[in-house]
C-alpha cells in the first residue's frame, strides 16, 4: 500500500492505492486559496488523516504543479504562485519526520498511466496533458525519466514547429516569457484563441468542441488546424523518443476526434513509412494526479 496526493489549484486529493493498483481510500478536499502555510497545513492533513486509516506508516508521493529546482530543492515553475521558492518537500519532511518524494503533476499522469491505465504492458509512454496548460512526462520501463533540471517531457515551452506556426494569424506571447510556445496553441485557451482569430467568436475549448461534433463548420474548421498543430507537435515527440503509447490527458483529451485524426495527421510528419506508436484515452482521468504520485515509490 502506498499514500499518494495530488496537490491542485483547486483540490488536494489523496489516496491509499493497492499493490494492483486498487483504490482503498480516497479523501478530498478544497485547496484553502493562495496563503503557502495554509496549503501545506491542508496537505499535512490529508496525509496524516490517510496515515491513520492504514495500519503501518505508508510511503508518500506527492503530485504539484512546477517541480522541484535542484540544488536548493525549492519550488519553480508553479501556476499556483504561492509554492515558487518554498521547500515543499523539506517542509512537508520536518513536519512528518519521514522522506516523501515528489514530482510534477504531469508526470505523475504519465506515470499513472504506465503502470496501471492505457499505457499498461508498454514499454515507453508519453503522457500529454493538453488542458489549462500544456505537460507531459516520460515513462521508460515503468520508471519516470528526470534529469537535473526537473524538465524531461515538459514539450508545451518548445517553440512550435514552423507548419504549425503557419496555421495562426498572429505571434502568441507565452506566461514563459517567449513567444509561439506549444502551449499557446494546444491548451484549451490556445484553441479558443484560434476560433477567436479566425471567426472573431469568443468560444470555450469545450464549446468548440461540442460545436464541431454538431457539425458547425467554422468549430469543425478551428478543430482541423488543431489537430494538424497536435499532431505536429507530437511528431516532434516521436522522432525522439519513439513512444509505444501516447497517452492524452487533460480537459481537451475529452475530444474523441482527436483519437480518429491525430494519427494519421502525424504520419506525414514522423520519419517512418508506417507509425506503429498509438493514441489513447487516458483511464483514470482527474485520479491520475493522486495515483502517479503512489507510483513514485516501489510497489509495496
Ligand atoms: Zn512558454
Amino acid at each position: 500500500m502506498r499514500i499518494g496526493v495530488d496537490l491542485g489549484g483547486t483540490k488536494i486529493e489523496g489516496i491509499i492505492l493497492s499493490p494492483h493498483g486498487k483504490l482503498e481510500q480516497k479523501l478530498r478536499i478544497e485547496t484553502p486559496g493562495q496563503h503557502y502555510e495554509s496549503i501545506l497545513e491542508a496537505l499535512l492533513e490529508v496525509i496524516v488523516t490517510l496515515q491513520q486509516q492504514a495500519n503501518k506508516t505508508l510511503s508518500v508521493g506527492i503530485g504539484t504543479p512546477g517541480a522541484l529546482s535542484f540544488p536548493a530543492e525549492v519550488m519553480k515553475n508553479c501556476n499556483s504562485i504561492s509554492l515558487n521558492g518554498r521547500a515543499l518537500k523539506k517542509d512537508v519532511e520536518a513536519k512528518l519526520g519521514y522522506e516523501v518524494r515528489i514530482e510534477n503533476d504531469a508526470n505523475c499522469f504519465a506515470l499513472s498511466e504506465a503502470h496501471y491505465g492505457a499505457g499498461a504492458g508498454a514499454k515507453s509512454v508519453f503522457g500529454v496533458i493538453i488542458g489549462t496548460g500544456t505537460g507531459g512526462g516520460v515513462v521508460i520501463n515503468k520508471a519516470l525519466l528526470t534529469g537535473p533540471n526537473s524538465i524531461a517531457g515538459e514539450w508545451g515551452h518548445n517553440s512550435l514547429p514552423s507548419s504549425a506556426r503557419e496555421l495562426i494569424d498572429n505571434d502568441r506571447r507565452c506566461y514563459c516569457g517567449r513567444s509561439n510556445c506549444i502551449e499557446t496553441v494546444l491548451s484549451g485557451r490556445g484553441l479558443s484563441r484560434t476560433h477567436l482569430d479566425r471567426t472573431g467568436e469568443q468560444a470555450s475549448a469545450k464549446d468548440i468542441a461540442k460545436a464541431a461534433y454538431a457539425g458547425e463548420g467554422e468549430a469543425i474548421a478551428t478543430l482541423d488546424i488543431y489537430i494538424q498543430q497536435l499532431a505536429q507537435c507530437l511528431a516532434t515527440v516521436t522522432n525522439l523518443i519513439d513512444p509505444e503509447v501516447i497517452v492524452l490527458g487533460g480537459g481537451l483529451s475529452n475530444i474523441k476526434r482527436l483519437y480518429d485524426s491525430v494519427p494519421s495527421a502525424m504520419a506525414d510528419y514522423v520519419f517512418t513509412d508506417k507509425m506503429l506508436t498509438r493514441i489513447e484515452a487516458p483511464s483514470f482521468g482527474d485520479a491520475s494526479g493522486a495515483r502517479g504520485a503512489a507510483c513514485l515509490w516501489p510497489i509495496a
